[in-house]
């Protein structure tokens, strides 16, 4: 989710990096494509050193205030609801052009939702009956099933934020037959069916497996379904537990519960396709090449990103195996990363909790480049 908006904030320089950071010119930001957010002109991550340790703190109270209004107030809706006008008149035929992968009896179709979102439409194509996973615009999703032909059966929600389960409503009204799953530690819209850790769904030949993955929310739930019916790899609905060399923010555990939700994914297997809930590669893969500078495989890939999003095409999905090869937030074990954060093991420390060390710093980071 995209919490309320902040009011300008300045971006320390991370002192192990510096040099890394400084390289990066405003020419590269500049060059990205139309919808792709990246730092504002004259706040880049080279920006000079700014803030007392008391104004950083302030930042964080403030971004936590956000967010509760976001997540636990009318606020948040009526926020969601301007996200969803703005981004139809901005987007009106979706922020990236859909690209369905069909398999035999399966369909998987993404759709581009608010300004780098994605719903995903799974289709049995033997018996037209579907499942959507996270279902944000209501009016995009519906649009979808009308072209497919297909009956909603299931709302698959990986978490409460109104980006993530906005369209239930409205979807539950046209399909009163429709189940809503999702965790009920998550306060998700409509919810009908809540799922426990490991629990199976069917949806026609389609089975979901639901995954508890918290810290980013507290009933965070990513979604698996089965590639065996179909001589396939798995596929994981990841919502903002996962991104295409990025994570979403912890606002609702340690970093501690946000690594033992990424271990969990990861444990899937490396051919395990990943579908997640927004469009934010090229900015994830950019940062991720601030932070590790001979990372050959993440100069690849920041490469095709930036050839796919110069054409609008959808970076989804990648694998789980490529994943580990240029997303930081998977490479806490990485002495490479590890260095480049100028982060090391303390005798006698447990190596999950300096992995955990490492995803804090890592987030850190982040947050900080997504402030400028
Ligand atoms: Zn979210």
């Amino acid at each position: 989710m995209d919490p309320l908006p902040a009011p300008a904030a300045r971006c320390r320089s991370p002192s192990p990096r510096r040099s890394a950071f400084s390289r990066v010119s405003p020419l590269t930001c500049a060059a990205a494509p139309a919808g792709v957010r990246l730092p504002a002109a004259g706040r880049s991550p080279c920006s000079p050193v700014s803030g007392s340790h008391r104004h950083r703190r302030r930042a964080r109270v403030s971004a936590f205030a956000r967010y509760s209004l976001y997540a636990r107030t009318r606020l948040g809706y009526l926020f969601y609801q301007r996200q969803v006008k703005k981004a139809r008149e901005r987007y009106p035929h979706g922020h990236s052009v859909p690209q369905p992968y069909c398999f035999p009896g399966l369909k998987i179709l993404p759709i581009p939702v608010l300004s780098n979102n994605y719903s995903y439409l799974v289709i049995d194509t033997g018996s037209s009956q579907a499942a959507v996973i996270d279902p944000s615009d209501p009016l995009a999703v519906q649009a979808a099933i009308e072209e497919e032909g297909v009956m909603l059966e299931a709302i698959f929600c990986t978490h409460k934020h109104w980006d993530h389960s906005g369209g239930n409503w409205e979807l539950c009204q046209k399909h009163s037959s429709c189940r809503v799953y999702g965790s009920a530690l998550d306060a998700i819209p409509q919810l009908t069916h809540p799922l426990a850790d490991r629990e199976k769904v069917s949806v026609g030949c389609l089975t979901f497996e639901a995954l508890a993955t918290p810290g980013h929310t507290v009933g965070h739930m990513v979604y698996v379904l089965d590639g065996g019916p179909f001589g396939s790899p798995p596929r994981l609905f990841s919502g903002d537990l996962l991104f295409l060399a990025g994570c979403g923010r912890p606002f609702e555990g340690s970093p501690e519960t946000m690594l033992a939700s990424l271990d969990l994914a990861m444990s899937l297997g490396e051919d395990t396709l990943l579908w997640p809930g927004h469009e934010y590669a090229l900015e994830c893969l950019t940062f991720a090449s601030l932070l590790e500078l001979d990372n050959s495989a993440l100069e690849q890939k920041l490469q095709w990103a930036v050839q796919q999003r110069q054409e609008k095409r959808s970076t989804c999905p990648s694998t789980l195996g490529e994943e580990q090869t240029y997303n930081p937030f998977l490479r806490t074990h990485r002495p490479e990363l590890q260095e480049a954060l100028g982060l090391w093991q303390a005798r006698g420390e447990d190596p999950d909790a300096f992995r955990a060390r490492v995803l804090k710093e890592v987030r850190r980071r982040k947050d900080l480049y997504q402030a400028t």
